[in-house]
């Protein structure tokens, strides 16, 4: 019988295995970084071939840590960095340009001119998305335009598109299998979110030719066989997710209403709507959550570019702290932040405020303003800046959050879980097991091969490391929030 799911997490900085038993605990973990090649100042790119052998290397790395054989491996599970885009050679294999990088600003100017030409609200009632550069589509036509004979040999067939589960999936099956889920062809900007196709209307604005994309399945789905040659026997490829969607599921926020939040460098923050989308009044995004057992599962989705590096920055700019670890012992040393606020908008402002030409600020400076102060002061912005975004959430959705699910880097301060359920007024759980992305991943797969046999089964594995209930009286929770609205439209409009 086989022991372990193992989990490719693909992401932007370095590829991960994880293998997990029945249990959902870490067996083994390898992780390996990659290449990022800036062509340009703000344009972002990655080998797709060096994806695709990093990604292999730490296969055998993980398998061989606990000696597992592909008869030891129920199915391979897939989570990615969304949108990254990859076209490559039908015939040869070969990508056709490095991979283009969901961080690149290279298709700012394609995605104005469709706002020019009015496209912004068919593409919201038929995508879910707001037209920019940060979704596949416009990377696609970049690179059917400026390769050379690229767009005559897409025309012809014989070019493929993939983000990277799908370049994983067609190596790993040596090109026998040309493959997306759900989760992933949301992110593409071509894909109706309502009948669940590639939006024929879309392919024909933006003249992408229907030939180079990759079928669409459940995210929990045999896609196909490993090729006996990588491990040995084959392996089902059985799971893919896109990585906040994963990390979603490996939450076990499986019902309506349940929503979790990822501190890292930014935050994501996805709340499950059900299986109907919901459209967002207040610039959050309306993407698919998963699709299992015949049925799609929608999310509203809202991102914060500056939580874990403002951490960062107190740390590398200010130098105030010396590890990102401090700011919880030196905030706790002070009361509270002596009135001082700071908004982290140093690349402008997400969701919910979608102000580019935001920036930062620090307000409230009084003489008694010391380090301290500041180190709080950053933390309390991360929490104050996802109370915004559910405070949306939970408007768009018409549905109450129970409960919030905290993991990534930042997650493990516990100050900032705390002041984070003090000001959202609702309890944050923090789970025992961090690697909520890959695990759920791993779900995925697991659940396709019956290796897991409900998702019932999945949520008894979930097992909570601390729950940080809020305590903070309303009057002061108000007061704090009406400041911090102030602050930020002090940041607003600046640059
Ligand atoms: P990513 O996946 O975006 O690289 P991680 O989930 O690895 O991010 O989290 C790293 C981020 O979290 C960094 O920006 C770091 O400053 C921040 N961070 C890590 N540990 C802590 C901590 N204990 N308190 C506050 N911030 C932290």
């Amino acid at each position: 019988m086989p022991r372990y799911v193992m989990a490719f997490d693909a992401g932007t900085t370095s590829n991960r295995c994880i293998l997990f038993e029945e249990k959902g605990i870490v067996c083994s973990v390898a992780q390996k970084e990659f290449r990022q090649i800036f062509p340009k100042p703000g344009w972002v790119e990655h080998d797709a071939n060096e994806i695709w052998s990093t990604q292999m290397s730490v296969a055998a790395e993980a398998m061989k840590q606990v000696n597992a054989k592909a008869k030891d491996i129920a199915a391979i599970g897939i989570t990615n960095q969304r949108e990254t885009t990859i076209l490559w050679d039908r015939k040869t294999g070969e990508p056709i340009h490095h991979a283009i990088v969901w961080q690149c600003r290279r298709t700012s100017e394609i995605c104005d001119r469709l706002k020019e030409e009015g496209l912004t609200s068919m593409i919201r009632e038929k995508t879910g998305l707001v037209i920019d550069a940060y979704f596949s589509a416009t990377k696609i036509m970049w690179l059917l335009d400026h390769v050379s004979g690229a767009r005559e040999k897409a025309r012809r067939g014989d070019i493929l598109f993939g983000t990277v589960e799908t370049w994983l999936i067609w190596k790993l099956t040596r090109g026998k299998v040309h493959v997306t889920d759900y989760s992933n062809a949301s992110r593409t900007m071509l894909f109706n979110i309502q009948t669940l196709s590639w939006d024929e209307d879309i392919l024909r604005t933006l003249d992408i030719p229907r030939e180079i994309l990759p079928t669409i399945l459940p995210s929990s789905h045999i896609f196909g066989m490993t090729d006996k040659s990588f491990f040995g026997e084959p392996i089902p490829i059985a799971g893919a997710a896109g990585d906040q969607q994963a990390a979603l599921f490996g939450e076990a926020c499986f019902s309506a209403g349940e929503a979790k939040n990822t501190y890292g460098t930014g935050c994501f923050l996805l709340m499950n709507t059900g299986e109907s989308p919901v459209f967002s009044q207040n610039g959050l995004v309306t993407t698919v959550a998963w699709g299992i057992n015949d049925r799609v599962y929608y999310a509203l989705e809202g991102s914060i570019f500056v939580a874990g590096a403002a951490v960062q920055w107190l740390r590398d700019e200010l130098g105030i702290i010396n590890t990102a670890e401090e700011s919880e012992t030196v905030a706790l040393q002070v009361e509270d932040t002596n009135g001082c606020y700071i908004v982290p908008a140093f690349t402008g402002l997400g969701a919910p405020y979608w102000d580019q030409d935001a920036r930062g600020c620090i307000v409230g400076l009084t003489r008694g303003v010391n380090a301290k102060h500041l180190v709080r002061a950053v933390l309390e912005s991360i929490a104050y800046q996802t109370a915004d975004v559910l405070a949306v959430m939970q408007e768009d959705s018409g549905l109450a959050l129970t409960a919030l699910k905290a993991d990534g880097g930042a997650a493990k301060n516990n100050f900032l879980m705390q002041f984070q359920a003090d000001i959202i007024d609702v309890a944050v759980h923090r789970p025992a097991c961090v690697e909520t992305t890959a695990l759920g991943a791993a779900y995925l797969a697991g659940l396709a091969v019956g290796f897991w046999d409900s998702i019932e089964t999945l949520k008894s594995h979930w097992k909570i490391d601390r729950i940080f209930e809020p305590w903070m009286p309303d009057d002061v929770r108000r007061e704090k929030l009406s400041a911090w609205n102030k602050a930020v439209a002090r940041a607003l409009n600046w640059s």
